[in-house]
């Protein structure tokens, strides 16, 4: 019956070690959500409510998706994630069901998290000619939230954590005691931070000899790991062109286990 295709929720593979720069993050967010989700019976056992909403705030690309994903990859739990402005998009009647769906599906693979991104989202916008209809969405995402409660999801804990750049923008009744009342807040990284950051996105990368991390983190202020990925991205295309530009010069002759590689790699490789 229901007829529905199961989805693969499957814990994600990314792991905490590929986060830079975050370590105050990641500490809190593991008190927050590995103690419910790996010893849920502790809670039981004490009758003490194991927090069921943490807020995720800080700018764009600072890693919040990323936080995500890696402490559910690392827990080894499901995965459910839902961008907020692509459930509020549906038609009228259409959203609530969309959130009804999700957190049942949660329910169903818990113990579990469900990541909300853009939260904010998710509030009534004053002036709006759609306001009833967001209204009704901010109802139907409070009662989703209030029967996350454990008395209601047979002991398994449903983690929800919202993503958001605009905390003040967030409906206040979503921050009320049992919702989101957790918060965790990711800055813009320092230099250390972004020398880590580096560090993290060059781990696979062969570099020449000692590469000086906090010297390229203290010319990058204001770059956020997302930031970050575009320059360590942008210089790698330029060091393979820089390659091919002295194999064709004659200046750079290719080892011989490099060619072999070349040579057995699928597609035309001429140079
Ligand atoms: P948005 O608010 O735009 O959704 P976000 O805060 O969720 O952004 P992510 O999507 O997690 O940001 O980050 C984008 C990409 O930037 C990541 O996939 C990763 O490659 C890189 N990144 C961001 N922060 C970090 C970090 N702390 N360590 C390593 N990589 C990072």
């Amino acid at each position: 019956a229901g007829g529905s295709v199961a989805k693969d929720h499957s814990p994600p593979a990314t792991r905490l070690s590929d986060l830079g720069g975050v370590d105050a993050c990641i500490e809190k967010m593991l008190e927050l959500v590995a103690m419910p989700l790996c010893h849920p019976e502790i809670y039981l056992h004490t009758g003490v409510q194991p927090p069921r909403g943490v807020l995720l705030h800080g700018p764009p690309g600072c890693g919040k998706t990323l936080l995500a994903h890696a402490i559910a990859g690392e827990l080894g739990v499901p995965f459910i994630s839902v961008s907020a402005p692509s459930v509020v998009s549906g038609m009228s009647g259409e959203s609530e069901k969309t959130l009804r769906d999700t957190f049942e599906e949660a329910k169903r693979v818990a113990p579990c998290l469900l990541f909300i991104d853009e939260i904010d989202a998710i509030t009534p916008k004053r002036e709006s000619a759609q306001r009833e209809m967001e209204r009704r969405i901010v109802a139907q995402f409070l009662t989703c939230m209030d029967d996350m409660s454990w008395d209601k999801t047979d002991g398994k804990p449903v983690i929800v954590i919202g993503a958001t750049n605009r905390p003040d923008s967030l409906d206040a009744a979503l921050r009320r005691a049992g919702r989101f009342d957790h918060e965790i807040s990711m800055g813009v990284p320092d230099d250390e931070a972004r020398a880590q950051i580096l560090r993290v996105l060059c781990s696979k990368l062969r570099l020449e000899g000692d590469f000086d991390y906090l010297a390229l983190a203290k010319v990058t202020p204001g770059y956020v790991g997302a930031d970050l990925t575009a320059l360590t991205g942008a210089a790698g295309i330029i060091a393979v062109k820089r390659i091919f530009q002295q194999i064709s010069d004659g200046t750079l002759v290719l080892s011989e286990d490099v060619q072999q590689q070349l040579a057995s790699a699928d597609g035309d490789v001429s140079m």
